[in-house]
């Protein structure tokens, strides 16, 4: 069993920058010169999409950063295992029976960020490589790079912005475990509203002047449909730093949260009945230079576009564990919750998978498939894979979705229902392994079988309450 990727280091794919004299080190270097930082969280998103990884002495981070050390050492099991962190002895990249080896956490300095929600510290990402350098191909950052490559040999890239959403509790989540009470910190929907409860708009403004901080620009902040729940939108970017930019958002939202003696939770259906939550994805196709991809006539979608919005709803079926990971996000599924049960697109028409918008920013679509639980980078690269697919293959777009797509399209593919029907059909299928070579996607059907077995040994509080007949 071979334990590490092999991939030759020339593709440019795989191109990631050895640390060396960067902007980023000298702006460390004054940070902690004028006390501002002395914490640097060397971050790896792991399957999950959680930052793991090593929390370093800045000083020491620098020193080492100078000496050209290559990296930080990390036990491989971080990208093998589930959120619990149970080990397994079937991942291809690590197990027991391979000794667990170690792999590297290469920094990317053009990530550093301040997070003043956090004391002093300052996070830099990282990519995962193993010792002799290679990158390691399951990393979900890596992942993403290599569909960005891949597009980019077409010419082409995109422009992200995620809209996230979110909801938040009362009380901590010691409480809510301990007590099971789920109460969200507004009773009604607050929707779009332009006033707020005090401590809802102290919340607001401590997420929006701790993301300016953090230089991440924001282009709104909101209440959302369902009570507690909130959405932040970024306006687009290239698709590597959006994906960044969500781990960061997801940390200042849980920690805005816990200081406020709330607890925020990225679920896609964390309410029985009640709102879901989303990240939705905005993203245009351009030129590789960057220019726009513009109609033909004004009123026709450019053919390329054409082909990658069907390449979306043609391959976007069979990579669901990709974008929606657990048993819940299937949950989020179900009609009138704005969250898509149909793979159909239609222009500005929210009941779709795939919206496309013609006004504002210009012609732009929002694939609305991805739950708030779900992996950043996965989700990224399942889109531009998707899209790819799409263009190699010059597919097809098909009709629009005119009306009430949970009504009206019962002749379209469904959403699947549940992660066993997601990993039937990623199995089923042979795209996973073409569009991310069969090692990747191995991994992440392994991944999802044992978060599947994992939940059909537990007991859930349906079961208990339907034995005590409360
Ligand atoms: N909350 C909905 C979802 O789960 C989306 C609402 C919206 O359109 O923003 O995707
Ligand atoms: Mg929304």
């Amino acid at each position: 069993m071979t334990t590490t990727t092999t991939e030759p280091q020339q593709d440019p794919r795989h191109q990631i920058a050895i640390p060396g004299p960067h902007p980023a080190v000298e702006r460390l270097r004054h940070l902690v010169g004028n006390g501002s930082v002395d914490t640097v969280l060397l971050a790896l998103p792991d399957m999950a999409g959680a930052w793991r990884g090593k929390s370093l002495s800045a000083t020491a981070f620098l020193d080492r950063i100078e000496a050209g050390a290559p990296g930080w050492p990390l036990c491989s099991y971080v990208l093998a295992t589930d959120p619990d962190m149970n080990l397994y002895d079937d991942f291809a990249l690590t197990s027991l029976s391979t000794g667990l080896h170690d792999l590297m956490l290469r920094p990317d300095l053009d990530t550093l960020r301040v997070l003043p929600w956090r004391e002093s510290t300052a996070v830099i990402v990282a990519d995962a490589v193993n010792p002799s350098g290679h990158p390691i191909a399951v990393a979900p950052r890596q992942m993403l790079r290599d569909q960005i490559g891949l597009l980019a040999e077409h010419g082409l890239t995109t422009h992200v912005g995620f809209e996230a959403e979110w909801t938040v509790f009362q009380g901590t989540a010691d409480r809510i475990a301990r007590t099971g009470q789920f109460h969200p910190i507004s009773a009604r929907s607050l929707d779009l509203a332009l006033d707020h409860p005090p401590a809802i708009e102290a919340y607001m403004e401590e997420l929006r002047f701790g993301l300016r901080e953090a230089e991440l620009m924001v282009r709104t902040i909101q209440t959302e449909h369902g009570p507690g729940q909130f959405e932040v939108t970024f306006p687009p970017r290239d698709p590597l730093a959006a994906a960044d930019t969500h781990l960061v958002l997801q940390d200042a939202v849980r920690r805005c949260a816990t200081a406020a003696g709330w607890t925020a939770l990225w679920m896609a259906a964390p309410i029985t009945g009640g709102a879901t939550s989303g990240v939705h994805v905005h993203l245009s196709l351009h030129h590789i230079d960057g220019q726009p991809l513009v109609t033909s006539d004004g009123h026709r979608l450019p053919d390329v576009v054409e082909h990658a919005i069907a390449g979306l709803l043609d391959a976007l079926p069979d990579l669901a564990p990709l974008y929606a990971p657990y048993p819940n996000s299937y949950k989020r599924y179900r009609p009138d919750t704005g969250a898509p049960t149909r793979f159909v697109w239609g222009t500005d028409n929210r009941t779709c998978a795939v919206r496309v918008v013609n006004h504002g920013d210009g012609v732009h679509w929002e694939v609305r498939v991805a739950g708030a639980d779900a992996n950043a980078y996965l989700v990224l690269a399942a889109i531009l894979a998707a899209i790819r697919h799409g263009i190699d293959h010059k597919l097809d777009l098909p009709k629009p979705c005119v009306g009430n797509a949970y009504l009206d399209a019962a002749d379209a593919p469904q959403v699947p229902r549940t992660l066993t029907e997601a990993l039937t059909a990623f199995h089923d299928s042979t795209l996973p392994g073409r569009l991310f070579t069969e090692r990747v996607a191995q991994h992440y059907a392994t991944a999802a079988e044992h978060t599947l077995d994992a939940h059909h040994r537990t007991v859930t509080d349906i079961e208990l309450r339907h034995a005590l007949g409360t």
